[in-house]
């Protein structure tokens, strides 16, 4: 019964018809992860589900985290073993049975300063954090090593003060990947997933006492829709509290939003062969290891301005390179710093619970990161918190509590049984890459880069490529997406504007020193073909998404980086 899963933007018609005119059991409203895991929850529980996002699966934080999956060593320092005991079986499940094709194992190298006192303390942590996870144990266990061991792993070290390092390992994952892959894994059991469709007020019963569905703006055309439901889930993460005030319903819980940043630099200007974290004065600071890259944050500060354009500041940008080259024997500077995103953490403040009260002492590194589900009123639920390592408790714990607004008998949870799309069958497919390449006519590394991205769905990739061999090369020179990937993204994952390729199927927005710009024409010509975009829509597509690179480069982010090719990809 379950199909790929595909969601073809050349039938958004059809969607909306389905939308506008079915009953569902479950209308989510939002498209992050936690949204995209609880559609999948209910579809899999055998619910009939919608999901509506209001700009693109991912858009939010759930494209901007630090990218991994973890149990979170510094909860363990707050006495959240709950928190991290859960994480770690979470991860410990993605690796090894839910998502081995996205969800990968890494390792972290802790140096350490003060010999005496740090490596009882961080070792016992360790000790602690490893023996919280399953029995599978798809990770190894954390290892000791002497200060020459820590510069052998990691020569970008400075050897002042070393006094040694502990390796332990984690989990990664390309976060917007990951939440689109949920999202078709949702719609290959029957969801129907629209995005760019707002969720503008809600639906009531004639007596008012019950909410029946929402009314749905299409962002494309300003037309809005109904959309009927038992029972509407918001999943909104940072514009939860929005959601609530424009559904006139007052919940018990508010949001609160902490700004976390992070810098992407070059993986030449930090010699390791592993990630790094950190001690900083109020948290940790991650280097972590993306492809030619790394990925080095984060910050953690109050942030109370439009959720929807968190922007790092001079001071956010300073604070991490200051924090990063504390330890190192080379420092970052500005000109190392080829991108910069920032993201907005969903945190539940217990002190507002239960009436909303403000109590904006805490610091929002303090905060929990345990979610909250909340049913203000018969038919609607909501749930915020949580991290993206929790998405599917989180899912599992909204979802029974909507079961009994639904009315029948609705089994419990199977999301941990459900590998998500492309899992089913790897371990057979990674081994025939060679073959593959053979087949298709493609590089070996052209296979492995698929492979690791869409799983054992990389066929259906490479398909497109036997159809069209033009597709088989690259999108941007000295990276290693296909112009393929750009056809696929239209017709199996749902993108609809230039954006959403450059940022999210693909990463090249925060991996290339030109934010993608380069390749944005092209992209729009080859979504324009798929889509029946005329060349005034291409050209008009190109310049919405030169538009938003703009935007952010008159941040103070990444202003030293030039970007070439931004007037002549404009131009074409
Ligand atoms: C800097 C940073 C680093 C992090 N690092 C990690 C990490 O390494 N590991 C980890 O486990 N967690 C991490 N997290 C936490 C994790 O990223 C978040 O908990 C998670 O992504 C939140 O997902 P969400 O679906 O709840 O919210 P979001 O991803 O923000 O999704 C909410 C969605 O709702 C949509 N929406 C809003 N209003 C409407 C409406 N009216 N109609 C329709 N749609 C609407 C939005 O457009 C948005 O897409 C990090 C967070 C940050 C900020």
């Amino acid at each position: 019964m379950a199909s790929n899963g595909a969601l073809d933007a050349r039938e958004r018609g059809a969607l909306l018809g389905r939308l506008a005119t079915e009953r569902f059991d479950v209308l989510v409203v939002g498209g992050g992860v936690t949204g995209a895991g609880t559609a999948l929850d209910a579809a899999s529980r055998g619910l009939r589900v919608a999901l509506v996002e209001a700009r693109d699966l991912a858009s939010g934080t759930s494209s901007r985290s630090s990218k991994l999956i973890h149990g979170g060593l510094r909860y363990l320092e707050q006495f959240d073993f709950k928190l991290v005991y859960e994480a770690l079986r979470e991860r410990d499940l993605l690796v090894s049975k839910l998502a081995p094709h996205l969800v990968k194992p890494v390792s972290f190298l802790y140096p350490l300063y003060k010999k005496v006192v740090e490596r009882p303390y961080v070792g016992a942590g360790l000790v602690l954090y490893d023996s919280m996870e399953g029995t599978r144990r798809p990770v190894p266990r954390h290892r000791h090593l002497t200060a020459r061991g820590a510069l052998r792993r990691a020569p970008a070290l400075s050897p002042d003060r070393l006094a040694g390092a502990m390796l332990y390992y984690d989990a990664q994952v390309d976060d917007a990947r990951h939440t689109l892959t949920v999202a078709r894994t949702a719609a290959a059991h029957r969801a129907v997933i629209g995005t760019r469709l707002s969720a503008v007020g809600l639906l009531r019963s004639a007596d008012g006492e019950r909410v029946t569905g929402a009314r749905v703006r299409d962002e494309e055309t300003g037309r809005v829709l109904e959309v009927s439901a038992d029972t509407v889930v918001i999943c909104a993460g940072v514009w939860t509290d929005l959601v609530h005030e424009l559904a006139g319903v007052q919940a018990g819980y508010k949001v609160r939003m902490s700004k976390g940043v992070h810098v992407v630099v070059p993986r030449a200007a930090v010699d390791s062969d592993t990630g790094m974290i950190l001690r900083t004065e109020k948290s940790v600071l991650f280097f972590i290891p993306w492809g030619e890259y790394w990925i080095v944050g984060t910050t953690d500060t109050d942030f109370s301005g439009d959720p929807a354009e968190p922007v790092a500041s001079e001071e956010d940008i300073e604070y991490i390179l200051a924090a990063a080259n504390r330890v190192l024997a080379r420092p970052l500077t500005r000109a190392d710093v080829i991108a910069v995103y920032a993201g907005l953490r969903p945190l539940v403040d217990a002190a507002t619970g239960n009436g909303g009260k403000q109590n904006g002492a805490k610091p929002t590194t303090k905060l929990s990161r345990e979610h909250v589900v909340d049913v203000p009123v018969p038919g609607l639920a909501s749930i915020a918190g949580g991290k993206f390592t929790t998405y599917r408790l989180m899912a599992r714990d909204v979802i029974d509590a909507v079961v009994p607004a639904i009315g029948r008998e609705v089994p419990g949870s199977v999301t941990d049984q459900v590998p998500l799309l492309g899992a089913d069958g790897l371990a057979a497919v990674q081994p025939a890459a060679g073959r593959l390449a053979e087949d298709y006519g493609v590089s070996r590394a052209a296979v492995e880069h698929l492979l690791g991205r869409y799983g054992t769905l990389a066929t259906e990739v490479l398909d497109l490529i036997r159809s069209d061999a033009g597709l088989g090369q690259p999108l941007a020179p000295g990276y290693p997406y296909l112009r393929a990937e750009v056809a696929y993204a239209v017709v199996c994952e749902g993108a609809l504007h230039v954006e959403d390729v450059l940022v999210r199927r693909t990463r090249l927005f925060i991996e290339s020193a030109d934010s993608g710009v380069s390749a944005a024409a092209d992209t729009a010509a080859i979504m324009g073909r798929l889509l029946g975009w005329s060349r005034r829509r291409r050209a008009a597509e190109t310049r919405r998404y030169l538009d938003l690179v703009q935007a952010e480069r008159a941040t103070p982010a990444v202003s030293s980086v030039p970007a070439p090719g931004l007037a002549l990809a404009a131009a074409r």
